[in-house]
């Protein structure tokens, strides 16, 4: 079975998605997401055509298939609050210009928090958001994400992701990123992951699910946190990630680590080279920090 797994990668000003393949390529993936600049501001630089076209390029032959990249949208967008309604629907609309640009077709976003207008109140703004944003011609599919239920955060149910997605008039371009972290932290039980699944089928519709965040969790299930762990380190567990990872209904669907960097004595590193090689081996590495330390040697 052909795994398309990958994980969150950078992306410089220097070499822009250019550097972004070439470091997926370190890690022995075959698909990347990358926020387009910092993730907690909306400062942005202007996408280079011709690194655009190298990074092209260098996929074409390295068979990463464009489709499935992914973009996330900063996370300091917040379109449940209507207080700068009108700076997150030009910057998300600039945003998915961008994405359009760099030839990406799936841009990740949290739905957003409502920061104490209420659960209702809260998703009716971001219909409203989207609905600025969306119009027949967009090209980019936006991917709510399922979230932790941390602080006022909306999106942490599949049914208030299928109200909104139901509210927005051009729906066909929305469609949802399932990150494993968030709902083991929202209360859903990983040990019975197809009766995840099922629910998720008869409420949204798999056809919606576009995209799975693919982490462990720090937190016990319900804590409502959002704290990513490491592959198998976490209380998700290893061999319940690889019934997400290796399901028959989503081998299609595009896996993304955005597990932490770990703390070695070359300082932080990224884990991504090793989390893919346990899960193609699907043989957990319980010496993961040591086995990174030494690669970096
Ligand atoms: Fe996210
Ligand atoms: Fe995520
Ligand atoms: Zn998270």
């Amino acid at each position: 079975m052909n795994l398309i797994i990958g994980s969150h990668v950078s992306f410089n000003k220097d070499k822009q998605m250019l550097g972004s393949v070439i470091e997926t390529l370190s890690y022995g993936a075959n698909t990347f997401m990358f926020y387009t600049g910092a993730p907690q501001n909306t400062n942005r630089k202007d996408i280079d055509p011709k690194l655009t076209q190298l990074a092209h390029n260098l996929m074409l032959n390295e068979n990463i298939n464009i489709d499935d990249v992914i973009v996330h949208a900063p996370y300091i967008i917040n379109l449940a609050n209507k207080k700068n309604f009108e700076f997150n629907v030009n910057f998300l609309k600039e945003e998915i210009k961008r994405v359009e640009s760099l030839g990406v077709n799936k841009l990740v976003l949290h739905p957003g928090s409502h920061v104490g207008a209420g659960i209702d109140i809260g998703i009716q703004n971001i219909i409203d958001s989207l609905n600025e944003c969306i119009d027949k011609d967009t090209k980019v599919t936006i991917c709510l994400e399922t979230m932790a239920g941390k602080g006022s955060e909306l999106g942490f149910t599949f049914e208030q992701l299928k109200t909104i997605i139901d509210g927005v008039k051009f729906n066909e371009k929305l469609g949802v990123c399932l990150d494993t972290c968030h709902i083991n932290d929202a209360g859903y039980d990983l040990n019975n992951f197809d009766s995840i699944l099922e629910e998720f089928d008869n409420i949204i519709g798999l056809d919606k699910l576009l995209v799975l965040h693919i982490n462990d969790s720090k937190n016990i299930r319900g804590a409502k946190k959002d704290r990513h762990e490491n592959i198998g380190y976490g209380t998700i567990g290893f061999d319940n990630l690889l019934k997400v990872i290796y399901h028959e209904k989503l081998k299609n669907v595009p896996k993304i680590l955005e597990t932490p960097y770990v703390d070695t004595d070359f300082g932080k590193l990224a884990p991504y080279k090793y989390e893919i090689e346990m899960i193609k081996n699907k043989k957990f590495n319980d010496n993961l920090v040591n086995d990174i330390a030494l690669g970096n040697k």
